[in-house]
């Protein structure tokens, strides 16, 4: 049967059959009895829990469907998903990068792997044919996100797919942000998607975790699984766990986001001590089309550009009673951020909140924003 993803969700995770329990069991055991044969073991083999484990596997299994992959690796967060990326590649690759991403990524590439031998090119994702001149021969990675985090603007995935194919190299999608309810890049031609388990798909604010879910079973995917199992960095049986469980009602919670978002977006849009509201699924977004044509929902985070600057901004912030000033985004709780105060060597305009809508009632958050702009 044809099922829809909602109902995917919700069957996914199979009947312990050992219990009938419809809810799995989670499996604490790092080491499992297997029969003495003397052969090699196989790759979804239970062993030891570094290699696999019943959580773990439960939870690729489902985020490699929903996200149309052939295979997923659960691990310990959203970074740790790209740092083996990186690590899987050879020093002398070059890697094409958008130029506004989660900022720690960009740590990676210059502080760790530039020194390594990996070189990266960064460039506006938005303008295709910035991305095609930065190609090189020898250009084996093209990451994106999109929307980006913090200034949310966003990539023509099937149009930048094609450049990179046409240049042997593998195009990554971040996901995070869009999550699978809202878009698939692999169906859009990507190779690699990565998400950070941590937002939207665990959902809670109370899981850290990561995936790397590939479009096809290749040498890079293996040697990608390779380092995952023998570095280490897997995800626990217990946020593996948490973050199938958000997983369960990830399009519902999603759609709720991205609606209740709208109408702050809407809000904001128009008040006068507002500069200006980013937000794919707003008329006002420069990408206003291409959101519509690739996003079903425009999810939940948005940035916003306060009037009265850098000081405009922070005051804001301290004004808000619902909102709560943290970091992070796609979880039940509304969250605000001065994004220049956290991001290493910012770019980000000091005058930008960047705003997690959660799940209270839209009508709440808007009053809330009324009477901090008050
Ligand atoms: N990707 C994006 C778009 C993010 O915003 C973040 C974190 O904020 C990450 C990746 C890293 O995820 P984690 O915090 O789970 O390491």
């Amino acid at each position: 049967m044809n099922l829809r993803p909602e109902t995917e969700a919700v069957h996914n995770a199979a009947i312990d059959p050992a219990s009938g329990a419809i809810v799995a069991p989670i499996v604490l055991s790092t080491t499992f009895e297997y029969e003495t044969t003397g052969r090699e073991r196989e790759a979804d083999e239970l062993i030891y829990t570094r290699y696999q484990n019943p959580n773990r596997a439960a939870l690729e299994a489902s985020l490699a469907k929903l996200e149309r992959g052939a295979v997923a690796h659960a691990i310990s967060s959203g970074s740790a998903a790209m740092l083996t990326i990186f690590q899987a590649l050879e020093p002398g690759d070059h890697v094409v990068s958008s130029d506004d991403m989660y900022f720690g990524i960009r740590v990676q590439l210059n502080e760790f792997f530039a020194p390594w031998g990996l070189e990266t090119t960064y460039v506006d994702m938005s303008d295709l044919k910035a991305v095609r001149a930065a190609m090189r021969p020898e250009t084996k990675l093209v990451i994106l996100e999109s929307p980006t985090n913090p200034m949310i603007r966003l990539a023509d995935i099937a149009a930048i797919a094609e450049i990179a194919q046409e240049s042997g190299a593998l195009l990554l999608v971040d996901n995070t942000v869009a999550t699978p309810a809202a878009q698939n890049p692999i169906a859009l031609g990507a190779d690699i998607v990565v998400m950070s388990l941590t937002k939207y798909i665990a959902g809670h604010h109370d899981v850290l975790g990561g995936v790397i879910i590939f479009a096809q079973e290749d040498k890079f995917a293996e040697r990608v699984m390779r380092l995952v199992r023998i570095g280490g960095s897997v995800l626990s049986p217990m946020n593996s766990w948490l973050a199938a469980r958000g997983l369960q009602s990830l399009s519902y919670r999603v759609r709720a986001h991205s609606e209740n978002a709208l109408q702050v977006a809407c809000f904001l849009a128009e008040h006068p001590k507002i500069e200006r509201v980013l937000y794919p699924h707003h008329p006002s977004h420069p990408q206003y089309e291409l959101a519509l044509r690739q996003m079903r929902v425009g999810s939940g985070l948005m940035s916003v550009l306060v009037k009265g600057g850098r000081q405009g901004a922070i005051d804001l912030v301290n004004r808000l009673k619902l909102f709560t000033s943290a970091t992070s985004f796609g979880g039940t709780h509304s969250l605000i951020e001065h994004r220049e105060s956290i991001e290493e060597s910012s770019s980000t305009p000091p005058n930008l909140l960047r705003v997690s809508i959660g799940l209270e009632h839209p009508a709440d958050l808007i009053a809330d924003l009324q009477q901090a702009l008050a």
